[in-house]
């Protein structure tokens, strides 16, 4: 999902769901081998974006998109109310941003840091905008289609498969999550 699972109104799944279909704990999601500490930065640095998001109504998600060096070229939050899209994940607004400062619609090479599994649809992006890894925190066990649901990332009927690193700062991504949903209920 970027964003949390709809429920079956189509609006945000609720907090129980919540429960229900993530898990913080390292689960080992096909990526051991990996060093997850290296992306702990910019993960904090997506983290943040998730906060805004939270902050303004949205469901906590937020990405950044790294070029070949490490340096943010994109950055995002899920911004689906506040802009009515259904496309306002936070890996499509960081995408869209990274190529927009480059100029070129394929970010080979580059990494995109996402505090949530990302959706079918942003698991798609992420391939057609040729990127070369993708890197999560919480698993959504409920709409992941990085490994979870589904594997889009790594399909191997599909030419391009970027590398996946899941489930870095797991807890604190979910944690955010979770509040986000306590709130809410008891608001
Ligand atoms: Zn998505």
């Amino acid at each position: 999902m970027a964003e949390i699972t709809p429920g079956p109104d189509g609006g945000a799944g609720d907090e129980a769901a919540w429960h229900e279909t993530t898990r913080h704990k390292a689960t080992g999601h096909g990526t051991t081998g990996h060093d997850t500490t290296g992306y702990e930065a910019a993960m904090r640095r997506a983290l943040g974006e998730a906060r805004l998001a939270g902050a303004a109504g949205d469901i906590p998600v937020g990405a950044v998109v790294l070029d070949e060096s490490g340096e943010t070229i994109g950055t995002g939050r899920n911004d689906r109310e506040l802009t009515a899209d259904p496309t306002g994940h936070a890996e499509i607004v960081a995408i869209r941003a990274a190529a927009a400062s480059r100029g070129a619609w394929r970010l080979s090479g580059c990494t995109l840091v996402v505090t949530l599994e990302p959706c079918t649809m942003c698991a798609g992006a992420a391939v057609q905008a040729r990127l070369g890894r993708v890197v999560y925190g919480a698993v959504d066990l409920k709409a992941g289609a990085a490994g979870s649901l589904w594997d889009v990332v790594r399909d191997r009927r599909l030419n391009h498969r970027p590398e996946v690193v899941a489930e870095v700062l797991a807890d604190e991504c979910g944690a955010l999550l979770t509040e986000f949903f306590t709130r809410r209920r008891v608001g």
